[in-house]
């Protein structure tokens, strides 16, 4: 769909047909401030005539989004979850999906408080286990909806056993590919029918937006989802579809090195006696580990792991210097949370413990400081609680 789609993905980010103004030769996107488009002639309207319905702006980034995932029609949308909730929007009563359990907090919200109320049905399950996969199936089971690696405990789910269970029974396959982005990851390529993402977190990268993206395969699910964007109106706003494509040709030096950090960081923290447990998909004691290579690129930047004891949790966050410690992922500045009082706040107790988001986890989103920076700021927060046990 696109010239540029024979160079490699770090080159795409910059050269793609859109990277020059026809009008100007301008080497940026003009912002494209009209809600309406003048038309010349009764007879035939042209390309645009209302910004909700299409804006040159956004199906720049549109057309961007859907290169980068090998798709067939990209679409924004004002959040991720204008995207997940209008993706949702393609399923009618009676209808039912299967959803992996640890399932992004708004994505829960939305299936558990809003789907149940307009009739459609959803099982949580373990779809790292595919026999459980397979028994949560019901005749009126229409999709499967993952998210791999997990929040917060990255656990990796079989993209491409997913998609084929699901192809068998007609059901459509949609992978939130937010924690990879498509550098990482291409849920498409095996075989998922819809990608979604949050691109208030890699895919802008700073910090300063709030957006959506959704991918689809092919027309059929183009037109439906368009129809949906259209009716539905959750759109990007201009400016915020500009920063967005801003952000984007920055993503692939921002992941090389928030990757690698989280990498070394990993370790780093695997060999310390005070944290009893690291979960990250790029270490090979991970359960995913080989999952994780065999469908990925890499690891991603997101890393959880368990302090000794969880009266220090205070401590060792007061004292870290580095880390913002915040809701939120994906950005230049490594982000700290404490899933059991953010993400996972609205989980109960109990389900909170029998998935294994206990008191001492703490999540960390690797930003681009300097490694050895970052890891003599952990030391050092380390060291002080090591101090006051
Ligand atoms: C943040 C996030 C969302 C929701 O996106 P918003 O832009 O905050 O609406 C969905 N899925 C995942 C995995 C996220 O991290």
């Amino acid at each position: 769909m696109n010239e540029s789609s024979c160079f490699t993905e770090q080159t795409k980010l910059l050269h793609h047909s859109n990277k020059i103004d026809p009008t100007t030769g301008a080497v940026n996107v003009p912002l494209q401030l009209s809600s309406t488009f003048h038309q010349n002639n009764l007879e035939n309207f042209g390309e645009y005539d209302y910004s909700r319905s299409g804006n040159p702006t956004r199906k720049v980034l549109e057309d961007q989004i859907a290169l980068l995932e090998n798709g067939f029609r990209g679409f924004a949308f004002s959040s991720g979850m204008a995207a997940i909730s209008s993706t949702f929007l393609l399923f009618s009563q009676w209808d039912h999906i299967i959803i992996s359990e640890d399932v992004y907090g708004g994505t829960y919200r939305v299936v558990t408080e809003v789907l149940n109320r307009l009739g459609i049905y959803h099982s949580f399950v373990d779809m790292t286990n595919i026999e459980e996969v397979k028994k949560a199936i019901r005749p009126n089971t229409k999709a499967f909806y993952i998210e791999t690696p997990s929040n917060p405990l990255l656990k990796i789910i079989d993209i491409q056993t997913i998609s084929q269970v699901a192809k068998e029974i007609n059901a459509l396959t949609i992978v939130d590919n937010t924690f990879l982005t498509p550098l990482l990851q291409k849920p498409l390529d095996l075989g998922a029918d819809i990608v979604l993402h949050s691109a208030t977190k890699f895919l802008s990268g700073h910090s300063d937006l709030l957006a959506g993206l959704a991918v689809v395969k092919d027309q059929v699910l183009a037109e439906r989802l368009y129809f949906l964007q259209n009716s539905f109106g959750a759109v990007l706003g201009v400016q915020d579809c500009w920063l967005l494509l801003r952000g984007l040709k920055t993503l692939y030096v921002r992941l090389q090195q928030s990757t690698a950090s989280a990498g070394t960081l990993a370790s780093y923290l695997n060999n310390h006696p005070f944290i009893t447990k690291v979960y990250y998909p790029g270490l090979p004691s991970h359960q995913g580990y080989s999952l994780q290579k065999s469908q990925a690129n890499g690891s991603g930047a997101v890393l959880s792991f368990e302090l000794y004891n969880e009266e220090l949790i205070k401590t060792f966050i007061e004292h870290l210097k580095i880390p913002v410690f915040a809701v939120s992922l994906g950005a230049v500045e490594s982000i700290l949370s404490y899933p059991v009082k953010m993400s996972h706040a609205s989980m109960d107790e109990q389900t909170r413990r029998k998935r294994g988001i206990s008191n001492k986890l703490l999540r960390l989103s690797v930003g681009i400081e300097n490694v050895e920076d970052l890891i003599n700021d952990f030391e050092y927060a380390i060291n002080k609680c090591m101090v006051y046990s």
